[in-house]
């Protein structure tokens, strides 16, 4: 039985209806940006893996630090005990934070550094004495898939089955071109009308909802509005932080700093679960009290694991590097050049890019993640050696910084003939 066939027995894979999913492709190998599959073939990470890859593949810099961790010290309890990699960890991370960060609460994936991020929040202010109820987030966006971060998601088709479940949420519109004035007067009119705990955003680029883009000035403008009502911040950098917005956090291109962020993904460059809600100075304060009761009661079993925390010290050292950073600027004028020639292109409705992350928009309807266009672009990558996951009629570029000029032109390459197939020249 092929490994594909054995997995198909016993596995439940994400986002993934098993009934008619076509079997998964048995990956046993990555370097760099490529993947290696059992049965001889290549396929370039476009997508970093989920947008977790930073430095490519089977890193060996990443791979020694990771093996000497866990010769040393795999991992040990977190309340009461504490380790060398997680202090500093959380003392390199504070240094390129946005200004204002003072802690890292470590935890182990996007959704659950969201989490924390709304627990601390609405505990900041039942400990001050004046309980608030209500959370602002953007309509579209996607913070993760635990309870509370599905409640400050958008209500789409992911959690349906949950709605009656899940706590109400203030929405706001996504401030897109054309569109800021009437999210800045949206939120203005929520500030106004008091009982907001805190407003949650993925800051300039919302990944899930199809790499929507908006500007770092209307977000200025919305953390402003929040900061003179005293409402709290929260940056969901899962997907944006560590370069992918062309500078180390999207938060980075911002006047006014959040009092929360949230990361994963990039956090370890992609090789160990591991997720970090760091908080200011403003936001730890009201957590110390000579009453027990005001403690944040949260916490994982692998919380600050001592491997993770080594491979998120060692995918820094990497991501500091000269080589990466120039990397990540050839990488953004690559994209501009291309988004410049396929904007041109007929069946492409908008061609949108936030640094390294580009996504092409097509014109036909087929907008759901259900649509038959989604599961023939994929196929059509796939078949070119490009894993490209299409969210619709949307396909979007967000790769390990390592990926070379010419791979990057493959995926290129391959997305001009996903315009082709789109526009019925191809089959
Ligand atoms: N927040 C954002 C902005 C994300 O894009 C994601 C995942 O895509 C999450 C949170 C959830 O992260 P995870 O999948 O690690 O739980």
């Amino acid at each position: 039985m092929s490994l594909a066939e054995r997995d198909h027995n016993v596995i439940w894979h994400p986002y993934t209806q098993m009934k008619t999913a076509a079997l998964p492709v048995p990956i046993v190998r990555g370097e760099g940006a490529l993947l290696f599959s059992e049965d001889g073939r290549t396929y370039i990470d476009a997508v970093a893996s989920w947008w977790v890859n930073l430095h490519g593949h089977a890193h060996p810099y990443i791979a020694q630090k990771v093996a000497e961790q866990l010769h040393t010290l795999e991992h040990v309890i977190f309340a009461g005990f504490t380790h060398p990699a997680a202090v500093t960890f959380a003392e390199r991370l504070l240094q390129i934070l946005p200004r204002g960060q003072c802690r890292i609460f470590y935890s182990d994936n996007g959704s659950t550094a969201v989490e924390v991020a709304l627990k601390m929040a609405i505990q900041y202010w039942n400990n001050q004495g004046t309980p608030k109820k209500k959370i602002i987030a953007f309509r579209d966006s996607y913070h993760g898939d635990t309870f509370g971060a599905m409640a400050v998601s958008a209500r789409s088709a992911f959690t349906a089955p949950f709605w009656s479940f899940l706590f109400e949420v203030a929405f706001v519109d996504v401030p897109v071109s054309g569109k800021e004035e009437e999210t800045v007067k949206q939120l203005e009119a929520l500030a106004r009308g008091g009982d907001i705990a805190a407003f949650i955003y993925e800051p300039l680029v919302l990944g899930t909802a199809g790499m929507v883009m908006y500007s770092p000035q209307v977000l200025d403008q919305l953390v402003e509005i929040c900061q003179q009502h005293d409402i709290l911040t929260i940056a969901d950098e899962v997907m944006t932080g560590f370069g992918r917005t062309g500078r180390t956090f999207a938060s980075d291109y911002l006047q006014h700093k959040p009092d929360m962020v949230c990361l994963s993904k990039g956090l370890t460059g992609g090789t160990m679960a591991l997720g970090a809600t760091s908080a200011s100075e403003k936001v730890y304060q009201a957590f110390l009290h000579d009453d027990k009761s005001k403690t944040l009661f949260h916490g994982h079993s692998y919380t600050a694991n001592p491997v993770a925390c080594a491979a998120g010290l060692a995918s820094l050292d990497l991501l500091l590097k000269e080589e990466t950073q120039q990397d990540i600027a050839r990488i953004q004028q690559q994209h501009k050049t291309f988004a410049q020639e396929i904007q041109a292109l007929s069946h492409v409705k908008e061609v949108r890019q936030q640094g390294t992350i580009l996504a092409v928009e097509f014109e036909d309807g087929a907008t759901s993640y259900f649509s038959d266009l989604r599961d023939t672009l994929y196929s059509y990558g796939m078949d070119q050696g490009v894993l490209l996951r299409p969210l619709g009629n949307i396909i979007y570029i967000i790769p390990p910084y390592c990926i070379t000029k010419a791979q990057l032109e493959q995926v290129y390459q391959t997305i001009r003939g996903m315009q082709e197939v789109v526009s019925g020249q191809k089959q």
